[in-house]
């Protein structure tokens, strides 16, 4: 392997990109980071009154500790403080360095193959019906005692895909070479099997 490998994994909300990317990553022993957890602790500081700007430009890894960053929340202030071109900004050079550190690494995303790693070693683009991510996020939420019912998660679902694939700034979309992983009739066993397969064709 090449001293920086990398391998960029996008797609929307709640797809199994960030289960695909800790499999992977372990399997291949590279590090992981999970870029919507950035937007998310952005977006949980703008619930607080932080503007936005100002807390993408001073986030510091305390901030991506905080217990909240998972619910419902703190998800659809993310992709709010997602379309703001000066956030995305500054949160580049971050993501680039994890990128490109020796030994190789994975980072799943939104843009990870298109804007932060156009030039990464893979790019997958994993993806499932709404249905499917919706009923995945509400067992997800149900297991850890966060109440939403399942219309609920779909409406989530849906806004999300909506603000993140029309925004301006870094839509959501396949790079042009990324393998499409279509999921929704995949256990996250065999998505996972299908991953690790692309990657091995491609090292
Ligand atoms: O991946 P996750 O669902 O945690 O991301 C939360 C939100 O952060 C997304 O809906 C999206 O708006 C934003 N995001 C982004 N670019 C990324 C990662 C996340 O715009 N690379």
């Amino acid at each position: 392997m090449t001293a920086s490998f990398t391998i960029a994994i996008d797609g929307p909300a709640a797809a199994g990109k960030g289960t695909i990317s800790k499999a992977v990553a372990e399997a291949l022993d590279l590090a992981h980071l999970d870029t919507g957890l950035l937007y998310r602790a952005v977006g949980a500081k703008t619930l607080e009154g932080t503007p936005a700007i100002e807390a993408a430009r001073t986030l510091t890894a305390e901030d991506l500790e905080r217990g909240d960053l998972r619910g419902p929340e703190a998800a659809q202030a993310a992709s709010k403080v997602a379309v703001i071109a000066e956030v995305r900004a500054a949160l580049v050079d971050f993501q680039r360095a994890f990128a490109r550190r020796a030994g190789g690494a994975v980072l799943d995303g939104r843009d990870i193959g298109t804007v932060i790693c156009p030039q990464a070693e893979v790019k997958l683009f994993v993806t499932a019906s709404p249905e499917v991510r919706a009923k995945r996020r509400f067992l997800e939420l149900s297991a850890k005692g966060l109440a939403e019912t399942l219309e609920e998660v779909l409406a989530d679902v849906k806004a999300r895909d909506e603000r993140d694939m029309n925004r301006a700034e870094a839509p959501l979309k396949p790079a042009e070479d990324a393998v499409i992983i279509d999921s929704s009739t995949l256990s996250i066993e065999e998505a996972v099997t299908q991953a690790l397969k692309v990657v091995a064709t491609l090292r």
